[in-house]
């Protein structure tokens, strides 16, 4: 089995690395940062954003397991103290893998027969660098409404906990294929009117923003954030692709969740 190792590269989690590293191959498991099947993230959530960004061209076969530095993530679950246990059941194979769905954005431009294709495991998000935000919101099609206001957020199901939890979206759980749609500061008066609540839409349905009041944007995909130009339309969909993670005992999400935001019960 080969493994790599992504640090948030803190004094910490540097020590961890070299920790695992020297573990790890000192059970015969060989370090390939090429052609990883185990990637070990250490930091927090978005160290594993990081890592997933940079092996996204081979999640077919590569399984991720995070380790936090911080505060208890929903990426990175275990705690610097588990290493050893972590090790050993890497280094014996005793992991289950599961999946979780992933965001498909597509950027189709005006004057360009090209499109730019990504993948998000937490969200896309799509703003105005200077005015208000106008976008007709397509759903499967139709159209569905003109968007006035601060932005849109399109998330995974792992990534309600994100951006989408603070822009009032619900937790969904990640076994659920499908993406949410949450609304940034809408402009909703007798004039302009939104749905003014989050969508949930399942695998099969597209969501497509076309652009009214102008055609450069702000398009975020997880941490990374770009000016797009000249864009004829932003496309969303539910990937065919799924993110992997290598799971070693059962830690629900439910747990997850009431241990980050309500109370940690150590
Ligand atoms: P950052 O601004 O340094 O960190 C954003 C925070 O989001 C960190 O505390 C991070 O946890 C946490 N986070 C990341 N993925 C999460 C998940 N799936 N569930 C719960 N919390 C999560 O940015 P970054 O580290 O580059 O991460 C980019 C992410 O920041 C974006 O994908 C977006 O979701 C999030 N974001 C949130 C807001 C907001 O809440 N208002 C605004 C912009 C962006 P760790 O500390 O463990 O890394």
């Amino acid at each position: 089995m080969k493994f790599t190792i992504q640090s948030r590269n803190d004094d910490l989690s540097n020590d961890l690395m070299d920790k695992a590293k020297a573990y790890l191959t000192g059970f015969g498991l060989l370090f390939d940062e090429e052609e990883p099947d185990i990637v070990l993230s250490i930091g927090g959530d978005g160290t594993l954003l990081h890592a997933f960004h940079k092996y996204r061209h081979r999640l077919e076969n590569t399984a991720f397991v995070g380790i936090h530095t911080g505060h208890l993530g929903f990426y990175a679950d275990w705690k610097p103290a588990e290493i050893e246990k972590l090790v050993i059941s890497l280094a014996h194979k005793k992991f289950n893998v599961i999946e979780y769905p992933l965001l498909e954005v597509k950027i189709n431009y005006r004057n360009e027969e090209d499109s730019l294709l990504y993948l998000a495991l937490n969200e896309s998000s799509v703003k105005s660098p200077d005015v208000t935000l106008v976008m007709d919101v397509e759903l499967n099609d139709s159209h569905f409404e003109r968007f006035r206001g601060d932005g849109l957020c399109i998330s995974t199901p792992s990534g309600s906990t994100a951006y989408n939890k603070a822009l009032g979206g619900a937790i969904l759980h990640p076994s659920l294929p499908s993406m949410q749609l949450t609304e940034m500061a809408s402009i909703n008066n007798r004039v302009f009117r939104t749905v003014g609540s989050p969508l949930v839409l399942p695998g099969h349905h597209k969501c497509v923003l076309i652009p009214v009041n102008g055609p450069d944007f702000m398009v975020t995909v997880d941490h990374l954030q770009l000016l797009h130009k000249d864009v004829k339309s932003i496309e969303y969909r539910v990937a065919e692709e799924r993110v992997r993670f290598a799971r070693f005992r059962p830690f629900p999400f439910w747990k997850r969740v009431r241990d980050s935001f309500i109370e940690n019960d150590g």
